[in-house]
């Protein structure tokens, strides 16, 4: 059976002696977890969590990968770099990038395709905003986004995460209920069986004020396969909780 998948992100946050004391409390607080982890963390602390990390249950990703393979492109991190420091997975398409940094579904299936090519996991963002919710385009935006990735990475999708990310969610405090997120992890997956014959392999994860208090909810729906979490991931405790509650 597929394993559930706990994947911190840490935004833009930490410093060497932040992470290091994050990191020594989780790993001290790690009891036979039975899921995946993993913690993304800004680039320039790779090296730093990676080292820390080596040897762990936990696994270290990276926030964002270039769509470029290599060259003049100043401040871009390749995959082939993020491969090199030993990186597992990388997010794509998290909406603060799509929003702040204006990427597209075309944008984020070529990262997507660059981490399958060195060997990294994409965890492929996908998700409504409130408005979309509203007028009733969750659905149609959801596919939208992901069916960008499927149509240019063909069968290697079998070999991508996918975070179902309602946009209103995301640091807002209003989580989805367990009901609303599995709703559209069904859509998700019917979108991917429809793709690829190893679609009941691929991690289907939820983020959006994901904590302590509603993961074990959000963690028992069929199709959720475990979380994506931003804030509570920056509280060993709290990410603690949600590992434990993971299957
Ligand atoms: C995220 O940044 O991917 C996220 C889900 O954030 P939060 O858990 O803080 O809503």
């Amino acid at each position: 059976m597929k394993k559930q998948l706990i994947a911190g992100n840490w935004k833009m946050n930490g410093s060497l002696a932040a992470n290091e004391a994050l990191l020594k409390d989780l790993l001290a607080g790690l009891n036979a977890p039975v899921c995946q982890i993993a913690v993304c963390v800004p680039a320039v602390y790779l090296t730093q969590c990676q080292k820390q990390l080596a040897g762990s249950a936990i696994d270290v990703g990276a926030q964002d990968v270039s769509a470029h393979e290599s060259g003049a492109f100043t401040g871009e991190n390749s995959a082939a770099m993020l491969k090199d420091l030993g990186v597992r997975y990388a997010i794509v398409g998290h909406s603060e990038r799509r929003q702040y940094h204006a990427e597209t579904d075309a944008v984020v299936a070529v990262k997507a395709q660059r981490a399958l090519a060195a060997g990294i996991t994409p965890i492929v963002c996908v998700g409504e905003t409130l408005q979309e919710r509203e007028a009733g385009k969750t659905e149609e935006v959801v596919k939208r986004q992901l069916a960008a990735v499927i149509h240019l990475n063909g069968h290697c999708i079998s070999e991508i995460v996918v975070a179902y990310e309602p946009v209103w969610a995301i640091g807002t405090g209003k989580t989805a209920s367990p009901e609303q997120a599995q709703a559209v992890h069904a859509l998700l997956r019917a979108q991917l069986q429809a793709a690829t014959s190893h679609a009941d392999r691929i991690q289907i994860v939820y983020g959006g004020s994901m904590n302590a208090a509603n993961a074990a909810q959000l963690l028992a729906q069929p199709d959720i396969d475990g979380g994506l979490v931003g804030g509570a991931s920056l509280k060993a405790p709290d990410f603690l909780t949600i590992i434990a509650a993971a299957q």
